[in-house]
């Protein structure tokens, strides 16, 4: 939670309120700062109180305000909720995260992981399944740490509601940092090959510098993205990565961002989410020294621009691919001043494509279609084909059975603690580098001084004597 979506938040429930309508605050902005000046006179709810979002509503009707923070239970997943697409259910693991990332204001409001029981989930999914969703996000602040907090795991999560899904359902697997998913590296690559999963995962990397990974707090070393990275790429074909990347964190030389630049390079993300560092207050970060924002911002231009200067699906023109259709996008008018509407679907490694060809019918579909355009964004195609597309899915034992569990896969802790360590004996070294220089400062100055005091007692003997 960065600071311009604080803004966003705040604009949005001024704009409510000056319009005469009942503004309810909810979510991590008042749970993190119940004090901010523009939640005056506004009912507010709680992460952890949204299924008492009815009782709060009665009473702002009444005109009434209420505060909801105090920390309660999960509220139930089985709630009843106007999906903002039918198609689409987004089913929240848990709430909360593990980490103590320096920048990040997210862990003060949502605090430590506190992850759904798995029978919830299951059951929701087949709740919804039942209900005619076609795509089920599953989300969290980081869905690799899902279920350490009860003896469970993600994938173990993903395997449960695979087995509720009809075969036409697709699953999203939402962001996940490196340090807990790695431990599964193995497993997920399989995971995202199954017939059911988009094969895509979003990982925010933050920094191609390990120094500034330790700044923030990350918990690995670059090192360990990159094994993620390429082990995913070697082993789930065509997977398409999006991440993440702060530029200008405190105490980002050059140098460190060079490191990033070539991160870039190297594995020519599919989306790239490039923010510019904002000190959000309260944060540890907040305390540390800034960069100059006109370097910040000449930062983010250059990795923009480098983010922009490469296409990656040019591979899938002239290609058949299956897309599941969910939603219907209305452009601009068109020169003849009509409305230009297209379907809008995801291929199975969740690329954004746009059909020309509206059949309402087909929304909420798998279909396949041959591929005739592509560009930075997105690929164009038409459906060549609206019945047996899906394949014939098997028991998820016969997927998971290609998954030989071993122990642990990897793990990032270890790795950062040395890194820290390593850190925190460079600036050792550093210091006793400079201390044989600071003590023969010391030095020259005592002896000028001695020699200044001299020169003044001689000169006081001569004038005596004269
Ligand atoms: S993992 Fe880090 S960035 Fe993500 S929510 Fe937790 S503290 Fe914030």
């Amino acid at each position: 939670m960065k600071n311009p979506s604080q803004e966003a938040f705040i604009t949005l429930l001024n704009r409510t309120k000056s319009q005469g309508k009942i503004a309810i605050a909810a979510g991590c902005v008042p749970q993190s700062e119940p004090t901010l000046k523009d939640l005056e006179n506004c009912s507010v709810v709680g992460i952890t109180n949204i299924g008492r979002i009815a009782e709060v509503l009665e009473e702002a009707i009444k005109g009434n305000t209420v505060q909801l923070l105090e920390r309660e239970e999960l509220p139930k997943l089985a709630l009843p909720k106007i999906r903002r697409n039918k198609w689409i259910e987004i089913l929240p693991l848990s709430t909360g995260c593990l980490g103590q990332c320096t920048f990040c204001k997210t862990r003060q409001a949502r605090g430590t992981l506190i992850s759904y029981e798995p029978e919830e989930i299951v059951n929701r999914a087949k709740q919804v399944v039942e209900e005619g969703v076609t795509e089920l996000w599953m989300t969290s602040e980081d869905v690799g740490t899902y279920g350490r907090d009860i003896g469970k795991s993600f994938p173990e999560l993903c395997w449960q509601v695979l087995s509720v899904l009809k075969p036409h359902n697709i699953l999203k697997l939402g962001m996940t940092n490196p340090p807990y998913i790695l431990e599964h590296m193995k497993e997920m690559a399989v995971l995202l090959n199954h017939p059911q999963i988009y094969s895509h995962l979003h990982i925010p990397v933050q920094t191609g510098s390990n120094k500034v990974l330790e700044g923030m707090v990350r918990e690995y070393v670059i090192e360990d993205f990159n094994k993620l990275c390429d082990y995913l790429l070697e082993n789930v074909p065509d997977i398409t990565l999006a991440t993440d990347i702060i530029c200008g964190f405190p105490g980002e030389t050059e140098e460190d961002f060079e490191m990033t630049l070539n991160l870039v390079k190297k594995y020519h993300f599919d989306s790239v989410y490039i923010s510019q560092f904002y000190p959000r207050p309260g944060t540890v970060a907040a305390a540390m020294k800034k960069i100059d924002t006109k370097i910040v911002k000449k930062r983010s231009t250059e990795l923009t621009k480098l983010f922009e200067s490469y296409t990656t699906y040019d591979k899938m023109l002239n290609t058949e691919q299956k897309v599941w259709i969910t939603s219907i996008e209305v452009n601009k008018k068109n020169i003849e001043n009509e409305k230009q509407e297209a379907m809008i679907g995801h291929t199975k490694n969740y690329v954004k494509v746009l059909i020309r060809q509206v059949d309402y019918n087909l929304i909420g579909k798998c279909v396949k279609v041959k591929i005739t355009e592509t560009s930075k964004w997105h690929i164009i195609g038409k459906v060549i084909a609206t019945d047996n597309v899906i394949e014939e899915i098997l028991p998820v034992a016969h997927y998971k059975k290609e998954f030989q569990k071993t122990e642990v896969n990897y793990r990032a802790k270890e790795r950062f603690d040395k890194l820290k360590e390593e850190l925190k004996q460079k600036d050792k070294v550093n210091q006793s580098e400079d201390k044989p220089d600071i003590e023969k400062k010391n030095y020259t100055r005592i002896i000028l001084l001695i020699g200044a005091v001299l020169i003044v007692l001689g000169a006081f003997l001569i004038y005596m004597k004269t």
